[in-house]
C-alpha cells in the first residue's frame, strides 16, 4: 500500500519556513504569491492534514500549480522534500474530490494495459491533428493558445517503436553486456527516433538490448496528478515484467521514467524486490559515459562543427543526479562544438500536465529557457526527456526559431553518420 500525506508528516515538519528556496522556485518567481512557493504549499499541506482546510477545487489547483522541478529540494538547507509533500497532498485531495472520469479512466484502465495503448495513441493522434487544423480563435482552443499562437504539438504515431522491433536486438560484434531498455510511452509512441538512436548506439557499443514488449507506463502521469493507486498498479506490473528480463541493468532514456523507476517505485511498492529493481536502473547517458564511450566508433570530422547546447531535465539532474555525463559525451563527439548555456538546469516549464493546466505560465517560464538557448548561439539543443523535448519544440518555435531540438542519442547518431 502506497504512502499517504500523513506518512510525510516528518517532511512537512522539516520545512522551517525560511523561504530560502524562493529565489529558485519558478512558480513563485512568476507570481510572487506565497501559495506558489514550496513554503506556502508545505503550510497548506500541514493545515490540510490537520483538517483545517476543505479539499476544494481552488486548493486542488493550488497544489497543481507546481512544476515538481525539485529546485526547492535542491535549495533547501533543512533537508525538506516539498515535492513528495505536494504530490501526496494532490493524492489526498483527489481521493476526496475524485479525479474526473477521463483522467481516471486513462490512469487506471489504459496506461496499465499495454494492449489498450494503441487506442490512446490513436485518440491523441486524432486530437492533435484536429488541434492543428482548428484556428486559435475556435471555442475551446484558448487554453492552449498564447499571443495568438497555438501550442506546437508533436505528432503521435499510430504504431509503436517496440512494435516495429524484435524482443532481443543483438550486439554488433563482441557482446559485452545485456540490458533491458525501458522505453517509456512518449519514446514508444511519439519520439521514436530518439528511442531508435539509443538502441543503435547501445548495440554499436557491444550491448544486447532487450525490449520488454508488455512494459506499461512507468506511472509518472498518475503519480504526479495525484492518483497514487493507479501509479502503484503500474509499478507492480513493471516490477513483475522486468523481473524476468535477465538483464545486467535497466536503461532509461527518459528523465521522468528513470527518476520514477529509481526513486518513486521504492516509495510506492516498498520491499527488497523493488529496491533490487530500482538499483538496476541507469540512465543511458550515464551508462554510455561511464562504461561504453571508448567503444563508440568516432571518426574525426573536418567540416563545420554542429553547435550544440544541453538542457538539463529536472528529473535527470536533480532526480537521477546525471549532470556531467551528457556534457562529457557531447564534448567528446567529433564534429560537435558543445556550448554551455546559461541556466541549463532551470526548468523548461513543461512539467507534464503543468503546461496543459497552466499554458500561459508554461510559456512564460519556457521563454526564459528559449532565450538562453538562443543566446548560447547553438543551433541544436539536446536533452533527454520527451516531456522537455515537447516543451522545447514549442518554446524554440516561438522564441528561438531555427534551433533544432534533439535527444542526446540523436545528436550522437548524427555525429557518427557525418562524413
Ligand atoms: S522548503 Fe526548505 S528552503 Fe524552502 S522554505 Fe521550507 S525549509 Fe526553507
Ligand atoms: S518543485 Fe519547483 S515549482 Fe514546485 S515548489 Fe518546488 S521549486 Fe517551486
Amino acid at each position: 500500500m502506497h504512502k499517504e500525506l500523513k506518512d510525510y508528516q516528518n517532511l512537512i515538519d522539516k520545512c522551517v519556513l525560511c523561504g530560502g528556496c524562493h529565489p529558485d522556485c519558478p512558480t513563485y518567481q512568476l507570481s510572487r504569491m506565497e501559495h506558489d512557493s514550496a513554503r506556502g504549499k508545505a503550510l497548506l499541506a500541514k493545515v490540510l492534514l490537520e483538517g483545517g482546510l476543505e479539499p476544494t477545487e481552488t486548493l486542488a489547483r493550488t497544489f497543481d500549480h507546481c512544476l515538481t522541478c525539485m529546485a526547492c529540494v535542491e535549495a533547501c538547507p533543512a533537508g525538506a522534500n516539498p515535492v513528495m509533500v505536494i504530490t501526496a497532498a494532490r493524492d489526498e485531495i483527489r481521493k476526496k474530490r475524485g479525479l474526473g472520469f477521463i483522467p481516471k479512466f486513462i490512469f487506471s484502465k489504459i496506461l496499465p494495459n499495454r494492449a489498450l495503448m494503441p487506442l490512446l495513441a490513436w485518440a491523441m493522434g486524432a486530437a492533435t491533428t484536429l488541434f492543428k487544423l482548428l484556428p486559435p480563435a475556435f471555442p475551446g482552443m484558448k487554453a492552449m493558445t498564447q499571443g495568438g499562437k497555438k501550442k506546437l504539438m508533436p505528432a503521435f504515431r499510430f504504431s509503436s517503436l517496440k512494435g516495429s522491433l524484435p524482443e532481443v536486438i543483438p550486439a554488433q560484434g563482441e557482446k559485452i553486456m545485456r540490458v533491458a531498455f525501458f522505453t517509456g510511452c512518449m519514446t514508444d509512441w511519439v519520439f521514436t527516433e530518439g528511442g531508435k538512436a539509443v538502441i543503435d548506439i547501445l548495440t554499436l557499443c557491444g550491448v544486447e538490448v532487450v525490449l520488454v514488449k508488455d512494459e506499461v507506463c512507468c506511472g509518472a502521469p498518475a503519480f504526479f496528478a495525484g492518483d497514487r493507486a493507479s501509479a502503484e498498479l503500474m509499478a507492480m506490473k513493471n516490477l513483475a515484467l522486468f523481473a524476468n528480463a535477465e538483464a545486467d541493468c535497466i536503461v532509461t532514456a527518459c528523465a521522468t521514467c528513470g527518476d520514477v523507476l529509481q526513486k518513486i517505485y521504492p516509495d510506492l511498492v516498498p520491499g527488497g524486490a523493488t529496491q533490487k529493481f530500482s538499483d538496476k536502473v541507469i540512465d543511458f547517458q550515464k551508462l554510455l559515459a561511464g562504461q561504453l564511450l571508448s567503444r563508440l566508433p568516432v571518426k574525426e570530422h573536418a567540416g563545420p562543427k554542429l553547435k550544440v547546447t544541453y538542457h538539463d531535465p529536472c528529473h535527470l539532474s536533480r532526480g537521477m543526479k546525471v549532470v556531467k555525463e551528457p556534457r562529457e559525451i557531447l564534448r567528446r563527439l567529433p564534429g560537435v562544438e558543445f556550448i554551455e548555456m546559461a541556466e541549463a538546469d532551470r526548468c523548461c516549464g513543461g512539467a507534464g500536465t503543468f503546461s496543459a493546466n497552466y499554458y500561459g505560465d508554461a510559456v512564460e517560464i519556457g521563454k526564459r529557457k528559449a532565450e538562453n538557448i538562443k543566446a548560447s548561439g547553438a543551433k541544436i539543443v539536446a536533452t533527454e526527456c520527451p516531456s522537455c523535448e515537447m516543451q522545447l519544440l514549442d518554446m524554440v518555435g516561438r522564441f528561438a526559431p531555427g534551433v533544432e531540438v534533439l535527444s542526446t542519442a540523436e545528436v550522437i547518431r548524427r555525429s557518427l553518420e557525418r562524413r
